[in-house]
């Protein structure tokens, strides 16, 4: 690997080609998509890569319901929401996740962007003040099954599908939006359209995972299921694999 293999996009964490940062500050370099199209949100951040140990441990919250996974993702996702802290500004956070349509919900019983959230914040006590606003979003259609969909296509599947549900809670206030992966970013930017819209002032983004157009190193953790309650320990998140 050469030495700026690992660099991300300062926007939206895609990883970077070395040529694309050839004498543009780290704190700077954009991805082609970035620089083509101004994101709807300030900055996105993952803990890791949808691989692996991490895809599998997510998968055990979202499909099998091994709700105790959320806890260990959870911490995760609050080392991926540090490094955005420092663009906070002075007033509390609003953390919303992304919603899930009442049947899903029904379905599923529980929205596993809502645990993982739950979980962020409350190991987040020590950094920024952050409240869970679960409610202030809401999916007004399933839009679930993007699996198969290009980029364009994911980006109509989910135009329209969120609303405000309270304008007021939200109007000047800085918002970050909670998922399981980012993968193209086309349901939290729909998230994040319509939350400007409806007046806040800023909105971050911040997932457990992120799917690499550029393949890199796999996070790697240790199952079985047992250890969840333990750190998983040799978890290496996405801001360290890129210095290595
Ligand atoms: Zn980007």
């Amino acid at each position: 690997m050469g030495p700026s293999v690992g660099s991300l996009c300062s926007v939206c964490g895609e990883r970077l080609f070395s040529t694309h940062v050839l004498s543009i500050p780290e704190a700077e370099a954009k991805c082609g998509l970035c620089r083509r199209i101004e994101p709807l949100f300030a900055r996105a951040v993952a803990y890791g890569s949808f691989d692996g140990g991490l895809r599998e441990l997510i998968h055990l919250l979202k499909y099998s319901g091994v709700r105790p996974a959320a806890g260990v993702l959870g911490r995760m996702l609050a080392e991926a929401i540090a490094q955005l802290e420092p663009g906070f500004c002075n007033d509390e956070v609003l953390v919303i996740p992304v919603p899930m349509y009442r049947d899903k919900l029904r379905q599923r019983e529980f929205n596993h962007a809502e645990l993982l959230a739950r979980a962020a914040v409350k190991h987040n006590r020590e950094g920024h003040r952050m409240r869970l606003e679960a409610g202030l979003l809401e999916r007004k259609r399933d839009t679930s099954s993007q699996a198969g969909l290009t980029s364009h296509q994911r980006r109509e599947n989910v135009r329209g599908a969120f609303g405000v549900a309270l304008p007021e809670a939200i109007r000047d206030r800085e918002i970050l939006v909670v998922d399981d992966v980012f993968t193209t970013g086309a349901t939290v930017s729909e998230c994040a359209r319509v939350l400007r819209r409806g007046g806040a002032a800023r909105v971050w983004v911040a997932t457990v995972a992120r799917t690499m157009k550029i393949a890199q190193r796999q996070v790697k953790i240790g199952l079985p299921a047992e250890s969840f309650a333990k750190a998983p320990g040799n978890g290496v998140p996405l801001s360290r694999a890129a210095t290595g």
